[in-house]
């Protein structure tokens, strides 16, 4: 776990530099607060529950750590219980 100060769509999230068991949507540009990112999605490989995304680029020059990072949602892994 990298970072709990992040926000969620259902509320506080975590970045992760890493996450098992989760298969990829399609990529998509979204605009978050911190700017324009391209994102996929990531499913629960075994219940299709939707965690959080995958931030694959990002467009702003203080954002970029976050490439090839996960965010993860609190609730999610709560539910999940795996990380
Ligand atoms: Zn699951």
């Amino acid at each position: 776990m990298i970072s709990k100060a992040f926000q969620g769509v259902h509320g506080r999230a975590y970045l992760f530099s890493d996450v098992v068991n989760v298969t990829l949507g399609p990529r998509e540009d979204r605009q978050f607060i911190t700017g324009l990112h391209t994102v996929a999605d990531i499913q629960c490989t075994s219940c299709h529950t939707v965690l959080g995304w995958k931030y694959e680029v990002s467009f702003e020059e203080s954002q970029k750590y976050k490439e090839g990072k996960f965010i993860v949602e609190k609730q999610q892994v709560m539910k999940e219980g795996a990380w």
